[in-house]
C-alpha cells in the first residue's frame, strides 16, 4: 500500500456482495457507453463517429492507468473493494507500482466529462433538431449520472479508504 495511505485506513464496514460489485459497474458501463452514444453524431468526418471512438479509446486507456496508479496502492490491491478493481489491478500490475499524485489526476474522467458532455449534447439537441430517441439517450445520462451519487456515497461509506482516499464522498465517517 502507498505509505501516504498506510496511517488512514479504517475497518471496511461489512463484507461487499458480488451483486452490489457486478451493479456498480454496470452503472459505469451504462453511462460510459450512452456518453459515447450521445457524442456518436456530433462530428463524423467521412461518416465516422471521431468522438465517440475518442471518448471510449480515451476511456479505456485511462482506465487501465488507474489500475496501475491508484489501485495497486490501495488497501483493496488484490481484494474485492465495492468496484472489485483492485483484483484487475493485482492481475496487471506489481504492488505500488504507479504514482498516486498521477493517478488523482487521472480520476478527474469521473469529474471533467461528464458536464462536458451533457452540454455537449444539449447544445447538438437544440441546435439540430433532434428526434426524441436522442433526448431519450440524454435522459438516461442524466438519470445515470443523478443515480451515480448515492451509489459512490454508499460504496465510499464502506471503503477502508473512505478517509484517505482524495475522491472519497464518505470522509466524515
Ligand atoms: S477502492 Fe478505488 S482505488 Fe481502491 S482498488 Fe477499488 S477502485 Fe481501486
Amino acid at each position: 500500500m502507498y505509505p501516504c495511505y498506510r496511517d488512514g485506513v479504517l475497518e471496511p464496514v461489512g463484507p461487499t456482495s458480488l451483486a452490489a460489485v457486478i451493479g456498480e459497474n454496470l452503472l459505469y458501463l451504462a453511462m460510459w457507453v450512452l456518453a459515447g452514444l450521445l457524442l456518436w453524431p456530433v462530428w463524423m468526418p467521412g461518416g465516422v463517429p471521431v468522438l465517440a471512438i475518442g471518448w471510449w479509446v480515451l476511456l479505456a486507456i485511462v482506465q487501465v492507468l488507474l489500475k496501475k496508479h491508484n489501485c495497486s496502492g490501495c488497501y483493496y490491491y488484490g481484494k474485492t473493494c465495492h468496484l472489485g478493481w483492485g483484483h484487475l489491478s493485482a492481475w496487471w500490475f506489481p504492488p505500488d507500482s504507479g504514482d498516486p499524485a498521477v493517478g488523482m489526476r487521472l480520476a478527474m474522467i469521473y469529474i471533467v466529462p461528464p458536464p462536458v458532455i451533457l452540454l455537449t449534447a444539449l447544445a447538438w439537441g437544440f441546435l439540430t433538431h433532434v428526434g426524441a430517441g436522442y433526448w431519450g439517450l440524454l435522459g438516461g445520462y442524466m438519470a445515470l449520472n443523478a443515480l451515480s451519487f448515492p451509489v459512490r456515497k454508499y460504496g465510499c461509506g464502506r471503503c477502508a479508504m473512505r478517509k484517505v482516499c482524495a475522491g472519497s464522498a464518505a470522509k466524515g465517517k
